[in-house]
């Protein structure tokens, strides 16, 4: 089982710790702040207040065994650095940086950031992609022309079957899977119904993906 550690318990940070916990990974919360800290602690494994700039006390925290180490510490674009470079230089095997800016991602990545995050930025897309389609719940960019999308199953293929719907042919899109309530039904056949209020998760190329939702 993978073990995390979070440095810098803001918003980011916090929602990163608390969801690895839930999904059942050890975590390792650590902030400066005694609040921020004694609020975590009942919720994540362990959680300590440490200044990450300490590097006596993050070796003491044996950090360099945990699987994955998350700089969430944002504001303080001096610090998030400076602790990146520490945590690969005490040999963290994976570094994960937030950034704020293209440019500060782009130094975190000079020096050796294994990972750079953006969840401003990231999530500033995906709320703008899913206000302007009425439709597409959600959104993952494979390429510059590809994507997978969640779509609300358009009226013309309800009653219908995959097969029937034609999906593959008219609009060059495969559909994964179908979200029905709580059940997913992972791969569905030809031969599969899709029901009134079916969530369709379908890969294919992003024009055709827009002719689908337009349905
Ligand atoms: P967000 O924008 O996600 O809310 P912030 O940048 O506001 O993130 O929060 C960063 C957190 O990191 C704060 O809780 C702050 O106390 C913590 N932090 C800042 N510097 C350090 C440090 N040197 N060591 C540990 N935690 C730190």
């Amino acid at each position: 089982m993978k073990q995390f550690a979070v440095i810098g318990l803001g918003r980011f940070g916090t929602s990163l710790a608390l969801t690895l916990t839930r999904m059942g990974y050890d975590v390792l919360a650590v902030d400066t702040n005694e609040e921020k800290v004694n609020n975590i602690m009942e919720k994540v494994t362990h959680a300590v207040q440490v200044d990450a700039m300490d590097e006596q006390a993050l070796k003491a925290l044996g950090i360099r065994n945990f699987d994955v180490v998350i700089v969430a510490i944002g504001q303080d674009i001096q610090t998030n650095i400076l602790v990146t470079v520490m945590l690969k230089d005490l040999g963290v095997k994976t570094v994960v940086s937030k950034a704020v800016t293209e440019l500060h991602g782009k130094v975190l990545e000079r020096i050796g950031a294994d990972k750079v995050v953006f969840p401003e930025r990231d999530m500033g897309v995906r709320v703008a992609q899913a206000l302007v389609s009425k439709n597409i719940m959600d959104q993952i960019n494979l390429s510059p022309d590809y994507s997978i999308i969640e779509l609300m199953a358009p009226v013309e293929f309800v009653g219908k079957t995959l097969a029937e719907g034609n999906v593959r042919m008219k609009h060059g899109a495969t559909v994964l899977a179908i979200r029905r309530g709580n059940d997913v039904i992972i791969s569905p056949g030809a031969k599969h119904v899709v029901n009134d209020g079916d969530v369709l998760v379908v890969v294919g190329r992003n024009d055709k993906l827009r002719d689908l939702e337009e349905k």
